[in-house]
Formats: C-alpha cells, sequence, structure tokens
C-alpha cells in the first residue's frame, strides 16, 4: 500500500526498526549516517536499500530538511557500496520512490541499488 509521502515521519516504519536493531537486516554498509542492507525481497541478483540514519520520509524530506553532511555522506556511500560490490563495470541502477505515484511503500528515505544482470527498459510501457 503506498504511502502518502506528506505525512510525519512514523516511527513505528520497519526501516526504523531496523536502526533500533529491533529487526533484523543483512547489513552490508553503515556508518554514523548511513545503513545499506539486502532487500528482504530482492528483485535482481543485488538489491541493496540504502537508508539514512535520520528521520526522513522520502526523497522530498530528504532533500529539503537533511544537512549537508548528512546529504554528502548519503550520496558517498551509495558511491561506495555500489564499488565494493563490482557493480561499476557491469552497471547499475539507483531507484527511489516517492509517494502513491512513486509506489513507496515504506515511509523512511531509502533508495534501492539493482545490479548483477540486464535491468531491462527504466520504466514498463
Ligand atoms: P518501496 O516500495 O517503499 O520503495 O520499497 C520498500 C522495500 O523494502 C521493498 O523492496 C521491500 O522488499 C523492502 N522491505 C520491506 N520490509 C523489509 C524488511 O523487513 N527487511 C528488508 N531487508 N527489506 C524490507
Amino acid at each position: 500500500m503506498p504511502i502518502d509521502a506528506t505525512r510525519p515521519y512514523d516511527d513505528d516504519n520497519i526501516f526504523a526498526k531496523i536502526l533500533r536493531r529491533e529487526v533484523p537486516c543483512r547489513t552490508v554498509f553503515e556508518d554514523d549516517h548511513v545503513l545499506a542492507f539486502h532487500d528482504i525481497n530482492p528483485l535482481a541478483p543485488n538489491h541493496i536499500l540504502v537508508i539514512p540514519k535520520g528521520r526522513y520520509v522520502s526523497w522530498d524530506d530528504f532533500s529539503s530538511t537533511a544537512s549537508d553532511e548528512e546529504i554528502a555522506a548519503f550520496v558517498r556511500a551509495v558511491g561506495v557500496i555500489a564499488r565494493e560490490a563490482g557493480l561499476v563495470e557491469p552497471g547499475y541502477r539507483l531507484l527511489a520512490n516517492v509517494g502513491a505515484d512513486g509506489g513507496q511503500e515504506v515511509p523512511h528515505f531509502h533508495l534501492h541499488l539493482f545490479g548483477g544482470r540486464g535491468l531491462g527498459p527504466m520504466l514498463a510501457r
């Protein structure tokens, strides 16, 4: 069920529980500002979720209210994760779903990193 990305942050969302270690995850990367872990329902051989540790609902929220330090840490972490997964040479895809039309289901901002096979067209026609 897609979320309304204009709602306030919900501390009961599943990624908040992962950040509080109440729910396990398979961690790929972690630093002061960022956590990355394998998606529980992978859509490609590599399907990694990259999330900020701060309480941001969506790309819109993150890009407008996160500090420059958090945004820089996030962008750099995505690059590190892709490089360490060996995805630069074969290529990969980054995706952020936002709100209802974007099909966002978890109301904590996250980037999907897909790789490991040809990923086909960007959107279904
Ligand atoms: P969205 O549709 O919000 O962009 O994507 C949410 C993603 O979170 C989905 O790909 C879904 O499989 C993943 N996900 C949902 N719950 C969990 C969970 O408990 N653990 C992990 N690792 N991924 C989850």
